[in-house]
């Protein structure tokens, strides 16, 4: 597996969690089991002490995405690598089941938490230090705000998906025909209260 593609462990566990939606995916055993889909002796290893841990992990990553996305790179830098120091790699060749030698980054870890913390941070930092730290980004489309690694060609990615892509364009699309009909209805003198442009005689914008 390469290195990069361990950075998405790090995005989908800071997008188990939806703060502005007061949403949460990761409270149960079950949800961290599914967390850690495809690894199958973490999920038999795992229990409620590295959900808590892991919790704990997904705010610090966030501060990591959000602090890439306004432009703060050393705040950014200085808490993965904090993070990294806090949770180093175990790497050893590992051939178990009969399979090819292959990599294993978290070998005997001290918890299934420190595992994933460790493969988690190694791959965002590989991913940050090849693909240039503006890559990391929170999507735009409010209340939405996960986060996300800009792989795309032209650097130029806002939104976690094509979803929120789509309903941010909707939303912008109705923000223009709004301030349209505002400007109609202030044109006929309507006297509701004043938008926050401070223009007196526009309609409140409540569509
Ligand atoms: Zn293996
Ligand atoms: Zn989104």
């Amino acid at each position: 597996m390469e290195l990069t593609s361990y950075a998405e462990m790090a995005v989908r566990l800071v997008n188990t969690e939806q703060p502005l939606r007061g949403r949460d995916s990761l409270t149960s055993l079950t949800d961290l089991r599914q967390l850690l889909a495809g690894k199958r002796a973490w999920q038999q290893l795992a229990d409620d002490g590295d959900i808590d841990e892991l919790r704990a992990l997904r705010g610090r990553l966030r501060q990591v995405f959000a602090a890439a996305a306004r432009g703060a790179e050393r705040q950014a830098v200085d808490e993965l690598n904090a993070l990294l120091t806090e949770y180093p790699v175990h790497p050893q060749v590992s051939g178990h089941d009969g399979s090819d030698w292959h990599l294993h980054l978290a070998e005997g870890t001290p918890s299934v938490a420190a595992g994933f913390a460790a493969v988690a941070c190694m791959g965002l930092a590989v991913q940050l230090t090849q693909l240039g730290i503006a890559r990391l980004g929170v999507c735009q489309a409010a209340p939405c705000s996960a986060v996300f690694i800009d792989t795309s060609t032209n650097r130029s990615r806002r939104y976690c998906s094509d979803r929120c892509a789509t309903r941010a364009n909707v939303a912008a699309y109705r923000a223009r025909r709004r301030d349209l009909a505002s400007g109609d209805a202030a044109a006929v003198g309507d006297t509701h209260a004043p938008d926050l442009r401070q223009q007196p005689g526009t309609p409140p914008a409540n569509v």
